[in-house]
């Protein structure tokens, strides 16, 4: 089973994807974890990419696109993905679809999960790693610019979704497990 977590950076999508990692064995495609990765090795992507994921910018298509084919052909993909900050644009979500049908593929649910943007800014302010670090896009003026760009080029991509019957609304402001169980309840309905 595939399947997109779509929502605001900050909703919770990285802890649900783990979660059903450690469930379901289906694996997190997480593009902006790829991404950092790519940064930390300072490889050619990495390189180019870096200071538009500073600004909270959107990288080029064509280098996102890559990284999901060449991600999703691995054979540890075989039981489903859960795929995570991905797509982000309706370019992307047609990209998706056709590139899955290619391999005989397809996004089984869509998950959506729903915060006010007022957690969202607390909840990205606040947010540190284990060590006590921050993500270097974890500051008040990009936290309000990757805000933006969700409203802006992301929430639009929802009614897609809503046409063909694929998408399905959580409360995110909900507690992680409580989350977590509407999140099962979707994907047993989808795979049944
Ligand atoms: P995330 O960890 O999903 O919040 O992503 C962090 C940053 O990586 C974003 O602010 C973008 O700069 C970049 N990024 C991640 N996924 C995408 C995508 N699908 N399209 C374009 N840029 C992306």
């Amino acid at each position: 089973m595939n399947i997109i977590l779509l929502g605001p950076p900050g909703a919770g999508k990285g802890t649900q994807a783990k979660r059903l990692e450690d469930s379901r064995g289906m694996k997190q495609i997480s593009t902006g974890d790829m991404l950092r990765a790519e940064v930390k090795a300072q490889s050619p992507i990495g390189v180019e990419v870096k200071a538009l994921m500073e600004k909270g910018h959107f990288v080029p298509d064509p280098i996102i696109v890559q990284m999901i084919e060449n991600r999703i052909a691995q054979p540890d993909c075989g039981k489903g993905v859960i795929l995570d900050g991905f797509p982000r644009t309706e370019s992307q979500a047609e990209i998706l679809d056709s590139m899955l049908k290619e391999q005989g593929l397809k996004i089984d649910a869509v998950v959506l999960l729903e915060v006010s943007e007022e957690a969202l800014v607390k909840r990205l302010s606040e947010r540190q790693h284990e060590d006590g670090s921050r993500r270097a896009d974890d500051h008040p003026e990009v936290i309000h610019a990757r805000l933006e760009m969700y409203r802006k080029q992301t929430a639009p991509i929802l009614p897609y979704y809503e046409q063909n019957g694929r998408l399905n609304r959580i409360d995110g402001m909900q507690d992680v497990e409580t989350v977590g169980r509407a999140i099962d309840a979707i994907l047993d309905r989808a795979g049944s």
